[in-house]
């Protein structure tokens, strides 16, 4: 029984024989799934890792990072002068939510420091910055817009389909 037709990726498993042109021809997250297993919470890069243990593959002809591939390819772009951070501290996850975008200094700083922890309030987790604002009961708080916006237009998409 031979079925050639790709189905998508499934995670740990490269789904059939492939030459390697048409292996390189597949979305590079795709590729990324089937070379990836779950750690605990994490899903991490099996395949080739930096000495620092993040994931690496190449991608048009460069090396490029696995967990940055994921996050454009499951978030949106990076923006100039930001970085990714692992929250969960283990290098070659690459699963979104263990994430965030950052500035790049930040990164380079002990992750729990509490400079670290401070320059990390100034931004979301996707890298957006916080402004201040007040609830109506006068306690401030920190939001940033382009969040608030996509959280508003969720919660209106989850009632729409609860009618
Ligand atoms: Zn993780
Ligand atoms: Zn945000």
């Amino acid at each position: 029984m031979t079925d050639d037709t790709y189905h998508g990726p499934q995670l740990g498993i490269v789904a059939f024989p492939l030459s390697s042109r048409a292996w390189r021809q597949l979305p590079a997250l795709d590729r990324i799934i089937m070379r990836s297993e779950r750690a605990g919470p994490c899903v991490v890069f099996t395949g080739r890792k930096t000495r620092d243990g993040y994931g690496r593959m190449t991608l048009g002809g460069s090396e490029v990072s696995t967990h940055r591939i994921a996050w454009e390819a499951l978030v949106g772009p990076i923006p100039d002068g930001m970085t990714i951070d692992h929250l969960c501290r283990n290098r070659s996850c690459w699963w979104p939510d263990h994430l965030r975008v950052v500035e790049k200094k930040i990164n380079t700083l002990d992750g729990y420091g509490l400079t670290a922890q401070n320059a990390r309030k100034e931004r979301c987790r996707f890298g957006h910055k916080y402004r201040r604002a007040v609830y109506p009961s006068g306690r401030p708080y920190r939001t940033c817009d382009p969040c608030a916006r996509r959280r508003a237009s969720e919660s209106r998409a989850r009632k729409k389909e609860k009618r």
